[in-house]
This record gives structure tokens, sequence and C-alpha cells, in this order.
């Protein structure tokens, strides 16, 4: 018997990537945060780091995803309906090649075209709101039920959307966005079989989409100065609508909840300014 202390497991050569940054990265548990208030921030700059290594976005992706998942846990996005969807929803296929090594911070990024593909943060906070609309049961398996989308972009919210959904409806008005986002998901598709369809729309989400409605949620990637009345027509009764509007006094815009209950009445609230791209009428 030997006295020396017992060697470590044979590691295998070479290391895959994840185990390599699993081994110098422990995964932050709630009671280590209450405890060290700075290792979110700490562990983004990590990963911001890692997402900078020139290996890309292959088969790391999940490990990296996952980091980012945990951040949006610790800032507090509690749903875990919405973050098994963060969990699933490869965004790096959404963004363009030069700026996928961002694709997993927490930033809006550009999608071409003057528009932007929104924050995780924001998204995620917009997604739960409408999985907590009042009156849907506890364990519903869709609780978007039929859900619209306004503002498809490059159609990443599209597709956490679809994880929730019954059925997401997303209109475009900018032809090429649609396309790319056509394009996009069935890229999706192709990777993770078996994922959620939507319906994507090419026109002017101004007016909504009629045909398919009323909707349970309906979320709008862009904001202006008052929520189109076609919106509120196509609410269903215990539906619930979030959409970021100008506050009014020219501070900017609030993120915008209008419920609509049982009986008919529709019920606005506002909470906490937002920075969205701006709803424009017609198509391009
Ligand atoms: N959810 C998108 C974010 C896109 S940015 C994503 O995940 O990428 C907002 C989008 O709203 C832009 O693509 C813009 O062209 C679109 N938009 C603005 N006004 C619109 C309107 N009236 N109808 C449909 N889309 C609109």
């Amino acid at each position: 018997m030997s006295d020396k202390a017992p060697e470590r497991k044979a590691s295998r050569f070479p290391l895959r990537l994840d185990q390599m940054v699993g081994a110098a990265r422990p995964v932050v548990s709630r009671d280590s945060l209450l405890l060290r208030p700075q290792a979110p921030l700490q562990a983004a700059e990590r990963d911001r780091k890692a997402v900078m290594a020139p290996q890309g976005l292959g088969l790391d992706s999940v490990h990296v995803r996952m980091r980012m998942v945990e951040r949006l846990k610790a800032d507090g996005l509690q749903n875990p309906r919405v973050l098994a969807a963060f969990a699933r929803v490869p965004r790096h296929l959404f963004v363009d090649t030069a700026l996928v090594n961002q694709s997993y911070e927490d930033t809006s990024l550009p999608i071409g075209l003057g528009q932007t593909i929104s924050k995780p943060s924001v998204v995620g906070a917009m997604i739960a709101l409408l999985c907590t609309r009042p009156g849907l049961a506890a364990d519903a398996t869709r609780p978007l039920g039929m859900c619209l989308e306004i503002g498809t972009g490059c159609g990443y919210q599209a597709a956490l959307l679809a994880d929730l959904s019954r059925q997401v409806i997303s209109i475009e008005r900018l032809r090429d966005l649609h396309l790319k986002a056509r394009h996009n998901l069935d890229s999706v598709r192709r990777q993770l079989p078996g994922s959620p369809d939507v319906r994507l729309v090419y026109g002017d989400g101004m007016l909504g989409h009629a045909p398919s409605a009323p909707y349970d949620t309906i979320i709008a990637a862009a904001g202006g100065r008052s929520l189109p009345q076609a919106w509120l027509d196509q609410l269903a009764p215990g539906g619930r609508l979030v959409a970021p509007m100008d506050d009014g006094r020219g501070q900017g815009q609030v993120l915008t909840v209008v419920d609509r209950h049982l009986d008919g009445r529709l019920q606005q609230t506002s909470s906490g300014a937002v920075l969205f791209v701006p709803l424009k009428s017609g198509i391009t």
C-alpha cells in the first residue's frame, strides 16, 4: 500500500471543452450567492472571456447557454418554464456570425436594418409577466395559450414563446427580417427536431392578426405612443398584453401590461422603464 495521497483519476486526453471550463468554474449555488454578492458579476466576466475564446460556439454552446440561464436566475427570473425555454433555444443561431461570441451575454445586439434582438433579461421578464396572467391555472402546460408577437425580428423571442404556447403567430413589417427569421427558425428546427413551430406573418403588426384572434397573450417588441386598438380588440377574456409604450411625458418608454378580465373590462398597469425600437406602421 502506498503512503502517497491517492492519485486523481487519470484524465482523458484531450479534455472536452466543457470539462475544462467546468473545472475552473463551479456552479454558483443560491447560498453562496448570498455570501458572495459579486459572484454573478465575476461569473459573467469569466463567461465573457470564455465566449470570446476562438473555439467559437460549437459543442460548448450548451455550457455557455446554461451559464446565461444561471445568471438570469441569479438576477431574479424565477419562472422555471421560462428558464427552461432559455436553456433550450440556441440564441447563437439567431445572431450574425460576427456577433456570435456575444450571443449569450445579457445584451441587445443588432440584427440588421437598424433593429435589435432584445436583452435576454428583458425578454425573460416580459414572458414571465405573460405566464402569470390572472386566472391562469398554475399547472397549465402551455401557459401562453394562443400567442401573438408583434416584431419577429430575428425570430429568437418567437422561438422562446413557442416553447410555452399552444400556437405562436409572429408578425414582422420588414420583409428581409421576416425572411431572416424564417431561415433562423428552420435552422433551429433542423438542429432540434420536434421544436414547436411558429407561424410567421409578413405584415403591419399594428393591425394585429384578426384571422387567428382572440389571443390569450400578446407581446410587442417595439414601442409606440399608444397601444393600437386592434391589439386590445384581439385580446381574449382572461388574456394579457405586454408592450413597451411611450410614457406620455417625454421621458421614454415604460413596460405596459393590459389584462382583459373575464367580464371584458380592460385594466392597464405600467412596470418600469424600457428601451425598445419604435413601432412603425406599414410594411417595407
Ligand atoms: N423579438 C425580436 C426583436 C425584434 S426588434 C427578436 O427576438 O429578434 C423589434 C421588431 O419590431 C423589428 O424587427 C421591427 O421591424 C418590428 N416592428 C416595428 N413595428 C412593427 C409593426 N408595426 N409590425 C410588425 N413589426 C414591427
